[in-house]
C-alpha cells in the first residue's frame, strides 16, 4: 500500500507524536550560511563537532543518497512543575528531570518507521534525535512544525517551545507543509530576561555565554564574569524559555507519561560535593545529566557556591 501524509500522520501520533511536517529534501542555503557565520563568530565555544559535517548538514543527500523527503516530528515534554527555591538546590532543566530522551524517542522513531516499512517495503529512512549532523531546527522549520524563536528553539502555536524535535530523512515522496510565519513580532522578552546576554542578537546564541552550555558540554572553568548570574542552575537553564509568551499562554500538559519524571529536578548541591563516580553512574545512568559526568557537575556546584562567598 501506498503511504499518504494521512497515514504518516496517524502512525507517528499513534507512536506518541504531537507535531509532524514535511518537506521536500533540497539543499539548504540561509541556513548553512548563518551557521557559517556562527561559527566563524566562535559563537559554538568548544562544541568543535559542530564544525564538522558540513556536507552532510547542507545536503541531507550526503546522508541518505535517494532522500526525497524530510519527515519532522516533536514531542511536547512540558510537566507543570515548579522549582522549590531552595538554595541548597541546584535547578536541572525541564528537558533532563526523568530519563534520557533519546532513549524514549529513539525507541517511538524506530516503531514508527518499522510501521511505515510494514505499510509499504519501499520506504527507506534514516532518523535522528538531537545528534547526528542534521539541522534539526532548520528542518522543523521548512516542514512547518513551527518557527524558529529570537532564543533559537523553535516554537509551535499550539505547544510553545517545550518540544523534542525528531528528524526522519526518507527515499519517499510527500505533499509538502508550508513553513509557518515567525510570530516572535516585536517581543524581545528573552532577550531582556537572559541573565548572562547570551542571546546576542535576535536568533544568535552565543554558547560561551550560555548557561546551557557552560554547564554542560564545556570542559572549563566557568568564568568569573558569570559568578550571581546562574540563578542556582546546575544543569541546563530554561530562562529565555519560561519567560516566552508562548509557552506561558500555550504550554500544555504532555500525554508522554515517561515525561512526568521529576526525579532529577532539582539536585542537592551538598550530596553532588560528597557523590562518588560509582553512585552518579547509578543515579544517572538512564538522564540526560550523565553527559556533563561528575566532575562537571561538581564543578557547576563549586561555581554557584562561589557566588556566594
Ligand atoms: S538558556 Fe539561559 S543562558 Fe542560554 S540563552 Fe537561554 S536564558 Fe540565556
Ligand atoms: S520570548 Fe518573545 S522574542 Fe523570545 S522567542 Fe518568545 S516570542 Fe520570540
Amino acid at each position: 500500500m501506498k503511504l499518504t501524509n494521512e497515514i504518516v500522520i496517524q502512525k507517528a501520533k499513534a507512536c506518541g507524536f504531537d507535531l509532524v511536517g514535511f518537506a521536500a529534501a533540497s539543499e539548504l542555503g540561509d541556513e548553512i550560511k548563518r551557521l557559517q557565520d556562527w561559527l566563524e563568530r566562535g559563537y559554538q565555544a568548544g562544541m568543535s563537532y559542530m564544525e564538522k559535517n558540513i556536507d552532510k548538514r547542507k545536503d541531507v543527500l550526503n546522508v541518505l543518497q535517494n532522500a526525497r523527503s524530510i519527515i519532522s516530528l516533536g514531542l511536547n515534554y512540558f510537566h507543570n512543575e515548579n522549582f522549590s527555591g531552595n538554595n541548597e538546590a541546584g535547578k536541572v532543566s525541564r528537558y533532563a528531570w526523568g530519563k534520557d530522551y533519546h532513549l524514549i524517542i529513539r525507541e517511538k522513531l524506530s516503531l514508527l518507521e518499522n510501521e511505515l516499512k510494514e505499510i509499504d517495503e519501499t520506504f527507506e529512512s534514516k532518523s535522528y534525535v538531537d545528534t547526528g549532523p542534521i539541522m534539526d531546527k532548520s528542518w522543523a522549520v521548512k516542514s512547518g512544525v513551527g518557527w524558529l524563536g529570537k532564543h533559537s528553539n523553535v516554537i509551535n502555536k499550539e505547544f510553545g517551545s517545550w518540544f523534542f524535535i525528531a528528524t526522519i530523512i526518507t527515499n519517499y515522496e510527500f505533499a509538502y507543509s508550508s513553513p509557518i510565519p515567525d510570530f516572535c513580532g516585536k517581543c524581545t522578552a528573552c532577550l531582556e530576561a537572559c541573565p548572562t546576554d547570551a542571546i546576542v542578537n535576535p536568533y544568535v546564541v552565543d554558547a560561551n555565554k550560555c548557561i546551557s552550555y557552560l554547564t554542560i558540554e564545556n570542559k572549563k572553568e566557568i568564568p568569573d564574569e558569570f559568578k550571581e548570574k546562574f540563578d542556582n542552575w546546575i544543569f541546563g537553564c530554561d530562562i529565555c524559555q519560561v519567560v516566552c509568551p508562548w509557552n506561558i499562554k500555550f504550554a500544555q500538559e504532555t500525554s508522554s507519561e515517561e515525561f512526568h519524571s521529576v526525579e532529577n529536578k532539582e539536585l542537592n548541591l551538598k550530596d553532588i560535593i560528597n557523590m562518588g563516580e560509582e553512585e552518579f553512574k547509578i543515579r544517572f545512568n538512564n538522564s540526560p545529566i550523565k553527559r556533563a559526568k561528575l566532575s562537571g557537575i561538581k564543578r557547576n556546584v563549586i561555581f554557584l557556591k562561589k557566588a556566594e562567598d
